[in-house]
């Protein structure tokens, strides 16, 4: 199996993508912990796996470092190792244009979605240095590339998360660490649900996904699968590259 005997962290793993990447990641042999700020949801994720000794689920905000540093601590502690780093914890801002982007709303958005994949980027290191290998993958987004796929300080903070990538993959590559992005598009999540429906159709976003060559939406198993592809040792000469997985909505 492609992950055998190796440690994954998921960050955002209560739904979605990062549910999606824990079951793909220990389907191939991984001994994965399910980071959330929703413990129920955490739990859920793992203990849906069926039962055995290769979960755990632990109760995190991304944005606070203090959380980040504990995380990474208690897996170490716990399991001996971290291989792989998914920071995938994120949040909208529900197209929020500029002047309508309280500061609140800005500290939010750049904190969970960035801040998040920075805290737990320095918090993983010095272990995956001392290993001599490790593989950080962030989910950043079409919006890491264009406007429109979310407001001001969705689209800054996912700019700034294929950024940080860049520069980890910069930093790092001679440890033997692997930074990469994957940039989905419009993916049926938690996140977006209340897009799909009737209710709370989204005229731009349902437009914009009809248009797509794919012409549909996404699943979260599809972009796991991605993750695991770059979480392994097929990935191995991969440093700092962004994928985009978006049914070619953005096409270059
Ligand atoms: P997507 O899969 O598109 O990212 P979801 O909303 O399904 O969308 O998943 C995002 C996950 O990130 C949710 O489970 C949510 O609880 C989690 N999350 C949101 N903010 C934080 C945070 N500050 N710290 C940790 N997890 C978070």
């Amino acid at each position: 199996m492609k992950l055998d005997g190796r440690v994954a962290v998921v960050t955002g793993a209560g739904s979605g993508m990062g549910r999606a990447m824990i079951e793909e990641f220990h389907a191939e042999g991984a001994t994965v912990v399910a980071v959330d700020i929703r413990q129920d949801a955490a739990q859920a994720t793992i203990d849906d796996l069926g039962g055995n000794s290769r979960g755990l689920a632990l109760a995190a905000d991304v944005s606070d470092e203090a959380d980040a540093e504990r995380v990474v601590g208690e897996v170490v502690s716990q399991f001996g190792r971290l291989d792989v780093l998914c920071n995938n914890a994120g949040v909208l801002d529900d197209y929020t244009t500029a002047l309508d982007t309280t500061t609140e709303l800005w500290n939010r958005v750049i904190g969970v979605n960035l801040g998040g994949a920075f805290f737990f980027s320095r918090a993983a290191l010095p272990q995956m240095i001392s290993q001599g290998k490790g593989a950080i993958i962030n989910t950043a987004s079409i919006s890491a590339f264009v406007a429109g796929g979310g407001g001001a300080a969705y689209t800054a903070s996912k700019h700034g998360v294929l950024g940080l990538t860049k520069q980890l993959a910069f930093d790092y590559g001679k440890h033997g660490i692997r930074a990469n992005a994957i940039c989905p598009g419009a993916i049926h999540t938690g996140m977006t649900g209340h897009l799909l429906t009737p209710e709370g159709a989204n005229p731009h976003v349902d437009a914009a996904v009809a248009a797509t060559p794919a012409g549909r939406w996404g699943t979260p198993q599809e972009i796991a699968h991605m993750a695991l592809f770059l979480a392994s040792d097929d990935a191995a000469f991969i440093h700092g590259a962004a994928f985009t997985v978006d049914g070619g909505w953005v096409l270059p």
